[in-house]
This record gives structure tokens, C-alpha cells and sequence, in this order.
């Protein structure tokens, strides 16, 4: 008991802070936050000792325990992590990582004043847009483009622009949900537009549409079915089929390609997906689609078409509420730029060259690994250098594949409780997390987007990992 007494002896707050080892403490985290934590600190030892535990209350103990407290409060909240999810696009995981030309034009953006909204030929007020338009009017083929905060807002936008209070026609079979609660159905209503369902679910046919027209109709509107495919008896109006209709009856087609590819993926090995160019010259008179998906650049949402039908868009007053900023169309412009040397594209466009790594670089990696990350974990689970299919992600062909290679960990049997949730969680809590994919009893690593240039880091912090570790 004499011992507990003791214990309750904690240093005077007056004297902790005027200890040399406290000076760096108040000079980077100011005095009043330092002060606070002390305090703080000191009555959870007080509490501690009080109800019979044992705590070091020397006075280098108590500061190291401060220090550790403010480094922790101080700590951001956003955290880079190594996504070895498989998912190159991972919408949770802020989707495409950009390339340094962005990164530094973003960077520029911060520091310097720009010519965001400033014509720098005449001296007067520009739009933001035009900083962008060159570019994308030659990569798409369309006569005008303007950009707003994301895939989402596009479609909000030119439906309430086009169609508020007027009908728009749908088939049923492209009624797409996308993760986070963006659904056609309910963004047509807050859009003010009545949606229009036609044809059935998995058939829907040119005689759908004709009969769906009538004297209320504003807009045709194809979906791209991002995250699902209709298999089986099945029957989609193309938009080459549906394009006479639409001119025939002075209605014009919009299309939400969702990820929309400014290149033929095909020229680098990769699945084909539906381009922006091809959806223009196919006829569609507005087509919509991410800058974060396949484009490879920052969030976004890219309206481009026909030049009247942009020009009321832009004229819309909710436009202003969707615009982007400056930090968006900075780093923008310079992933432009690199489409039009599209043959070195997948060496420097981030999101490409990882889609287009080839598996055998993933399986030299995992077989580099494996033993590392085995020694880590220790005789509890094994680790093996495996094949593994990667996924591009974000709605973008999901049932292509690519295959990849990857270390998979499972738990040695017998194992009681949730081992696999237990390396999860350890995982996680590393100092750059590590975020796999839990499938049939294994923890899949898939090293994908674990490139060269990070691979030292990620063996480094291995150690914090090993059971008797700081993070165990
Ligand atoms: C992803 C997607 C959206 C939403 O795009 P965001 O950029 O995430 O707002 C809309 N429509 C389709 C078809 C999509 O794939």
C-alpha cells in the first residue's frame, strides 16, 4: 500500500513544464495545447493509480507519455495506405492515383495566384472551363465541354437543365444504382424530370422507345450499366439503333458512360470499353462520365456534346453550385496533356500503367515478399505467393479480370476466434496501413499497386507487424 502512495506523488505541472525535455513539446504544439494534455494526462495517472494499478510517474516517463499523446492528437486524419485491394480504382480509397505533372500543377495552384476565371489575351474575365476545353474537344471529338464537380453533378445538372418538369425515357434494364446512394431513378426526380421506364428489365427494344415518346418527352438517356451485366435472354437498343429514332422525333440523347475512356483501352492489352469519341460520333448528342474513373485524373465530371445543348448547361445557375475549383481543373490539364502522346500513356499515366502491369512483375514481387512477410507473422499463419485477379474498379467492366499475383495469408488451422479478422486489423493499424481483401478464408494481398518505388517502405514497417512488435 505504501508503494500506492507513493505513486500518487505525480510531478508538479509547473515543473514538467519547465523541463528541457518539454520545450520542444510547447514550441511545436504551442503552450496552451501542451498545458492541456499535461493536465489531462496527469489525471488519467491520478485515476490509474487510484483505482490500484501501477504507472511510471517519473518525470522523463510523463513527458515521453505527453509527447506520445500530442504526437497522437496532432496526428491528420487522412492517411496515405498501400491499397493492395485488388480494386485499382477503389472509390473508398480516393480512386485514381494522379501523376507527378498533376501533383506539381496542383501544387503551383496553392502557392500562385492563377488565371482561373482571366483571359491572359485580352485582360478580361474568362470562364474556368476554357482552361480545359482545347483538350478535351480534340480527345472526344464533341463541340463543347464543361465541368462540374462529379460524374453525379453532370447528370443532375443536364437533366435539370434539359428536362426538369418534362419526361426523360430510360430503358429498365439500365435503372443503374452506383455505390453511395446514387441511383438514375432518384437523381431524375431531385433533377426535377420525370423518368420515363420503358421496355423490361433484361429486354428492351427500339419499339420501346417509339412508343414511350410522346409530347412531354425532353430527353432519350442511356445508362452504362457500370457494376452489372444482364445475361441470358437478353435485348439492349444500341445507340446507333436509337439514334434515327431520336432525330426523327427532334429528341436528343444523352448518355452517362460513368467511367468514360478517352483512349481505345484495347491498343495496351486491356478490355475494350465504349470511348467518349465512339459515344459522340455514334450520335449521342451529351455524354457524361468521371475524371476520376478511367481518365486517370482528379474528381470530376465531364459534360461534353453538343454546343447549345452545353451552352444552356452553362447557363444553368445550378452550375455555380457544381462548378469545380481551381485545385481540380490544375490538376486536370496536365492528364490531358499526356492523351495526346497516347503511346507513352501507360508509362505515364498512373492509373494506366497499373492497370496494364504486367503479372509477371506482381509475381517476381510476391516471391520477393513471401518470405519477409512469413517471418513477420510468425509459425500463426502461412504466406504464400499465389495468382490473384485484379479489378479495375469503379464501375469499369467489372467482370474483366486482370490477372495479377499476390501473397495470400491464412490462418493455420485450429485457430481460435477470427485470426483472419485479428491480421486484418493488425494490418491495418500499421504505421502506412496496409488494406488487403478477405475471400475464402485467405487475406489476399494483391500487389498490383504496390510499386517499385514503395516496395522498401512496405518491407520496412514489416517489423512493426511481428507479434511481440510495436503494433501487436
Ligand atoms: C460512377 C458513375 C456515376 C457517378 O460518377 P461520380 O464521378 O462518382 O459522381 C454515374 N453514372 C455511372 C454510370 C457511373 O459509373
Amino acid at each position: 500500500m505504501t508503494v500506492a502512495v507513493q505513486h500518487l506523488r505525480l510531478p508538479a505541472v509547473h515543473l514538467l513544464l519547465a523541463a528541457p525535455a518539454c520545450q520542444p513539446l510547447v514550441a511545436e504544439y504551442g503552450r496552451e495545447q501542451t498545458v492541456e494534455a499535461l493536465r489531462a494526462l496527469l489525471a488519467d495517472l491520478r485515476g490509474a493509480l487510484l483505482a490500484g494499478g501501477t504507472a511510471d510517474t517519473s518525470e522523463p516517463a510523463v513527458l515521453a507519455a505527453l509527447a506520445a499523446r500530442l504526437a497522437a492528437a496532432n496526428r491528420s486524419t487522412m492517411r496515405r495506405l498501400f491499397n493492395l485491394t485488388g480494386t485499382v480504382l477503389h472509390t473508398n480509397l480516393g480512386r485514381a492515383l494522379l501523376p507527378d505533372v498533376a501533383v506539381q500543377a496542383v501544387a503551383d495552384a496553392l502557392r500562385w495566384p492563377m488565371n482561373l476565371e482571366w483571359d491572359l489575351e485580352t485582360g478580361k474575365r474568362g470562364d474556368r472551363d476554357s482552361l480545359v476545353e482545347e483538350h478535351l474537344l480534340k480527345l472526344t471529338g464533341a463541340e463543347a465541354v464543361t465541368i462540374v464537380n462529379n460524374n453525379a453533378a453532370a447528370v443532375l445538372l443536364m437533366l435539370n437543365t434539359l428536362a426538369a418538369g418534362r419526361e426523360v425515357i430510360v430503358s429498365r434494364g439500365e435503372l443503374v444504382e452506383i455505390g453511395g446512394a446514387f441511383r438514375i431513378p432518384d437523381v431524375m426526380t431531385r433533377a426535377g424530370a420525370v423518368l420515363r421506364e420503358v421496355g423490361a428489365t433484361n429486354r428492351t427494344h427500339l419499339k420501346d422507345y417509339a412508343e414511350g415518346i410522346g409530347a412531354h418527352t425532353a430527353l432519350l438517356m442511356k445508362v452504362h450499366t457500370s457494376n452489372y451485366i444482364i445475361t441470358g435472354f437478353t435485348k439492349e437498343v444500341t445507340l446507333p439503333e436509337l439514334v434515327p429514332l431520336a432525330r426523327e422525333r427532334g429528341i436528343p440523347i444523352a448518355v452517362d458512360l460513368g467511367s468514360g475512356t478517352l483512349v481505345d483501352l484495347e491498343q495496351y492489352g486491356l478490355p475494350h470499353e465504349t470511348t467518349v469519341r465512339e459515344t459522340i460520333e455514334g450520335g449521342a448528342d451529351l455524354v457524361t462520365f468521371s475524371g476520376d474513373k478511367l481518365l486517370g485524373g482528379p474528381q470530376c465530371g465531364i459534360i461534353a456534346g453538343r454546343k447549345d445543348l452545353v451552352a444552356a448547361i452553362k447557363n444553368n445557375p445550378l452550375k455555380r453550385a457544381l462548378r469545380v475549383g481551381k485545385l481540380t481543373l490544375a490538376a486536370l490539364e496536365p492528364v490531358l496533356a499526356l492523351y495526346h502522346a497516347p503511346d507513352l500513356l501507360p508509362e505515364r499515366l498512373t492509373t494506366l500503367r497499373l492497370l496494364t502491369r504486367p503479372a509477371a512483375a506482381m509475381r517476381a514481387l510476391a516471391a520477393r515478399l513471401q518470405a519477409p512477410v512469413q517471418c513477420a507473422l510468425g509459425v500463426a499463419y502461412t504466406v504464400n505467393a499465389e495468382p490473384v485477379t485484379s479489378q479495375i474498379g469503379s464501375g469499369a467492366l467489372p467482370v474483366d479480370v486482370l490477372p495479377s499475383f499476390g501473397l495470400a495469408l491464412r490462418a493455420m488451422p485450429g485457430m481460435r476466434g477470427n485470426p483472419l479478422g485479428v491480421l486484418e486489423r493488425r494490418l491495418r493499424a500499421l504505421p502506412v496501413p496496409v488494406i488487403g481483401r478477405i475471400a475464402d478464408d485467405t487475406l489476399w494481398l494483391d500487389l498490383r499497386c504496390l510499386e517499385d518505388g514503395h516496395v522498401e517502405e512496405f518491407e520496412r514497417q514489416l517489423a512493426h507487424l511481428a507479434p511481440e512488435g510495436p503494433a501487436a
